[in-house]
């Protein structure tokens, strides 16, 4: 261990970079539940997810014994132009808040797309290239997983095609000029270039659409079309795998100087960006050999780990996906206007949703206007502008760190911070004015949502 002051910011040589992807599940004893087919209720077999994923990106999927998978050298060349991201220490925030806490984060927001997604689409992009596809299609709500995966695809030369939600496509017209300049086609959904879209908008006229309806134009037109395969860009095992990038990084940089995080704070959509950071720590806290207080931080708007429940439920409003067993609100649920668009999904990660029920982790949930109040303390002192998303971690990492003021306790705090938050700025127009919402469902309202879950007992 060495005795120097630790740095403002940690980096990695390219020679310390991980060469493995690392996959929890290996580690688990007890796995997550698999994926059902919507149909049969049998958990899904490789032929039947064939026609929609790419094959070795299925064979991700389904792995849940290699512990370590290697990093195509195709992929780790790419890593190279925008990785390691820093791990920072936050001395600034420390001192503005007069903590003996020490804050460190991951970020990941120093790429174009904005986001950890592209440590994902570029690995997508990748193995659909490999297969020898022409083309992906996929859904995009808030536009950060479009924008990343068009990035990925322009870089392997391939067809990107992204159903964004309509209200996104006009309400947000900058993320998407972002991937039509990367090349990709930009619907908005629902359209009438597909079957579904076409049945939906006689339904209902004059809609503006929703993920669950985008999701199904871009499965439809992956399966319809030759050469297409269908990606995601959250929830599935195979992007926690991919997002373990995040943790490996993290893990190495801080053991170079012998720091061992008390503990480890990410905020939680589908569950990508915490689960990559958490891996390794994961791993030895499950193996025995190290223990971390681990916290999910999700919006009181969805919460699905704090007041959902863990069932089989339907991974999209419109039924068609596989059913997952997770903490869920119910596939019904619309959480009430939120400005952290990538964590209004009403489901969670299998593998998060299997080690937070084993409780190896816990969860909390936090209102929008104190998020945005965390955010612009942060951005003040550590001059990064954070996403919504990331501002959620942020909020709760300041929460422990306060907390450790009280007792005079001198914790070491790390989090992700996943995102910058430059196309976020309507959003922060409504809090610098004074007219941002909390919205919080009552138990009534979730309690409907919950009573349609499917019955299915395994
Ligand atoms: C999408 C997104 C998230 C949430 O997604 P996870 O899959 O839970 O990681 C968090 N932060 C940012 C900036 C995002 O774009």
């Amino acid at each position: 261990m060495t005795t120097e002051k630790i740095p403002y910011k940690i980096y990695l040589e390219e020679t310390e970079m991980p060469t493995h992807y690392y996959n929890l599940r290996g580690d688990m004893t007890k796995k997550p539940a698999p994926l059902l087919h919507p149909g049969t209720g049998k958990p899904l077999t490789f032929e039947e997810m064939e026609p929609i994923f790419c094959e070795e990106l299925i064979k991700q999927e389904l792995d849940e014994d290699s512990k370590y998978i290697p990093i195509p050298q195709e992929i780790r060349d790419f890593y190279k132009m925008y990785r390691p991201s820093p791990l920072v220490r936050a001395y600034c925030l420390e001192e503005r808040i007069g903590t003996p806490a020490k804050i460190y984060y991951k970020f990941e927001g120093n790429n174009t797309s904005g986001s950890h997604k592209l440590n994902s689409a570029i690995a997508q992009a990748y193995y659909a290239k490999q297969q020898g596809l022409k083309g992906v299609t996929t859904e995009t709500g808030a536009g950060q997983w479009g924008t990343a995966l068009s990035m990925a695809c322009s870089y392997f030369q391939l067809d990107c095609k992204v159903y964004m939600v309509k209200v996104s496509y006009e309400q947000k017209p900058f993320r998407r000029e972002v991937m039509r300049t990367y090349g990709a086609s930009v619907t908005p959904s629902p359209s009438d270039t597909t079957n579904i879209g076409r049945k939906i908008l006689a339904d209902h006229p004059g809609t503006t659409g929703s993920l669950g309806c985008a999701i199904s134009e871009a499965v439809e037109v992956a399966t319809s079309t030759e050469g297409y395969r269908y990606v995601l860009g959250s929830v599935l095992n195979q992007v926690l795998l991919h997002q373990s990038i995040i943790g490996l990084e993290a893990k190495a940089a801080m053991d170079k100087y012998g720091i061992k995080p008390d503990m480890i704070i990410g905020a939680a959509g589908g569950g990508s960006n915490l689960g990559g950071l958490i891996a390794p720590f994961m791993g030895e806290k499950i193996r025995g050999e190290a223990d971390y207080r681990i916290i999910a931080v999700e919006p009181a708007s969805c919460p699905s780990f704090t007041r959902g429940k863990y069932a089989y439920d339907f991974a999209d409003t419109g039924k068609i996906c596989p059913l997952a067993k997770m903490y869920t609100l119910g596939s019904n649920y619309i959480p009430a206007p939120n400005h952290a668009g990538g964590l209004r999904y009403h489901g969670m990660s299998t593998t998060l949703s299997e080690l937070y029920d084993q409780g190896l982790m816990e969860a909390r949930a936090v209102s929008q206007t104190d998020v945005f109040a965390a955010a612009e303390e942060f951005a003040r002192v550590e001059g990064i502008l954070p996403a919504p998303e990331s501002a959620h971690a942020i909020k709760v990492a300041i929460d422990e760190a306060m907390k450790c003021k009280e007792t005079g306790e001198e914790k070491t705090i790390l989090f992700g911070l996943t995102g910058t938050g430059y196309f976020d700025l309507v959003a922060y127009q409504k809090y610098n004015d004074g007219v941002m919402e909390d919205f919080i469902p009552t138990d009534e309202e979730i309690a409907a949502s919950l009573a349609t879950l499917p019955e299915i007992e395994l």
